[in-house]
């Protein structure tokens, strides 16, 4: 008898497998259909010996020194501050837009005062931000967000930016300022052995057993638990009861090259050309010394694993169809990107899996636990 069957050995599963384990002394199994642990973020040595993420590019940034701190106890790190360049109308510019980008593009020399007036007085008057769209325009101008946001987000979308919600473009900022960093966050590390790594300290606990290869529907009547958390998708568990809720996906190209550098970032965008969006290489994140170098192309699709929330009114309120009914289950826990159906970083969802610790740490000392197999409503 496990107190916790935890399904998904990502984020959401494996922090709260360890403060489970760890803090309250519960025994839990943890199961991934994948064979591996780490969910997305899971990366590898590929055949030459290049520290490499299987499912896309990762970097790690945060504001929240909890979250840093707490993974701080499973890894060292490797301090890197990612940079993306966007490669608009036959030069290499820095993305998020700054001081830089528009000098480079117009062939200007203005200080941060005059880049201001200049987005002024390109920027279209938006009553209310709503769209994806709107996010753009109203800061910068049409032009700008044609040469920089609607062909990509078309591309990775499949979705014109106007039908998406403000929350997809709004992640990346403007800047009057030179600072040409991807992310601004108080902390912005790499793990330095690896995310894997990471996550092997994190369920080396004897209360934790793993197992790998496993959906959790071929094996949910054979184990006896008492409370279960999910971190798959949230549809999926509820045999899709109300249609599916859409996911964006992507395939992943990757390739190695004998040279020791290909480009003179992390990431290079390709907003206006090509099928893939961006193409990463992997040295410039982990810091990593070997004389070749690997790349990873990423080609947005439709079909297939589903990595990306697609944030949109309609999908919202799907997806509060599906939370009602998590919301009635007890002793059913729902975390984690695909579980909550919201587009978050990995930090994001580490502070989802301790806030939900807390919650359940708070239920247990509240309330007795129920003894035996729990009935999934859902299930029947
Ligand atoms: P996941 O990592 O998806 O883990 C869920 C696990 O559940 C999976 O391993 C899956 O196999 C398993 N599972 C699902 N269904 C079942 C089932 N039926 N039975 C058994 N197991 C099941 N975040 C950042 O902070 N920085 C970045 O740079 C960044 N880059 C990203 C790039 C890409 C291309 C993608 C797709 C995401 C990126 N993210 C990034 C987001 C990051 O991957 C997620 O925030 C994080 O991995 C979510 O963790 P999770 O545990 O919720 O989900
Ligand atoms: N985006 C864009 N052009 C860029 C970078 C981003 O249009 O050069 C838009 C696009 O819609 C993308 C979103 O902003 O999906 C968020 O970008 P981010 O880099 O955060 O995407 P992620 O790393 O999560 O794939």
């Amino acid at each position: 008898m496990f107190d916790y069957l935890i399904v998904g050995a990502g984020y959401a599963g494996s922090v709260l497998a360890e403060r489970l384990a760890q803090v309250a002394n519960k025994k839990v199994l943890i199961i991934d259909k994948r064979n591996h642990i780490a969910g997305n973020a899971y990366d590898y040595y590929n055949e030459d010996g290049i520290l490499i993420h299987k499912y896309g590019p990762h970097i790690f940034h945060t504001n929240s020194k909890d979250v840093f701190d707490y993974l701080s106890k499973f890894t060292e790190w490797h301090y890197y501050q990612h940079k993306v360049l966007a490669s608009v109308d036959g030069q290499m510019v820095p993305i998020p837009i700054n001081l830089n980008t528009i000098n480079a593009l117009y062939g200007l020399s203005l200080n941060s005062n005059e880049v201001e007036d200049f987005f002024a007085s390109k920027a279209e008057d938006v009553k209310q931000i709503a769209t994806s769209e709107d996010v753009v325009v109203s800061k910068v101008g049409r032009e700008l967000y044609e040469k920089f946001f609607k062909g990509y987000t078309k591309k990775q979308w499949e979705l014109d930016p106007s039908e998406l919600d403000a929350s997809v473009t709004a992640r990346v900022p403007t800047r009057t300022n030179k600072d040409d960093r991807y992310f601004t966050d108080t902390y912005q590390a790499m793990p330095l052995y690896g995310y894997t790594k990471m996550f092997e300290k994190m369920l080396d606990h004897p209360n934790i057993k793993i197992m790998l290869n496993t959906d959790y529907q071929d094996i949910i009547d054979e184990i006896r638990y008492k409370k279960l958390i999910f971190t798959g998708p949230v549809d999926e568990y509820f045999n899709y009861c109300y249609g599916k809720l859409p996911y964006r996906s992507l395939e992943f190209k990757f390739e190695t090259i004998d040279r020791d550098q290909f480009q003179q970032a992390g990431t290079i965008n390709y907003p206006n050309d090509y099928a893939f969006t961006r193409i990463t290489e992997f040295k410039h994140l982990t810091g990593q010394k070997h004389p070749k170098t690997s790349l990873v192309y990423e080609y947005p699709k439709a079909e297939g694993d589903p990595y990306y929330p697609i944030p949109k009114m309609e999908n919202t309120l799907l997806y509060k169809k599906y939370q009602a009914l998590a919301d009635q289950l007890t002793n059913t826990y729902f975390v984690g990107r695909l579980a909550t159906y919201k587009y978050y970083n990995m930090d994001q969802v580490v502070a989802q899996a301790l806030t939900t610790f807390k919650k359940i740490l708070t239920q247990e000392t509240t309330k007795p636990s129920t003894n035996g197999k729990q009935i999934l409503k859902s299930k029947n």
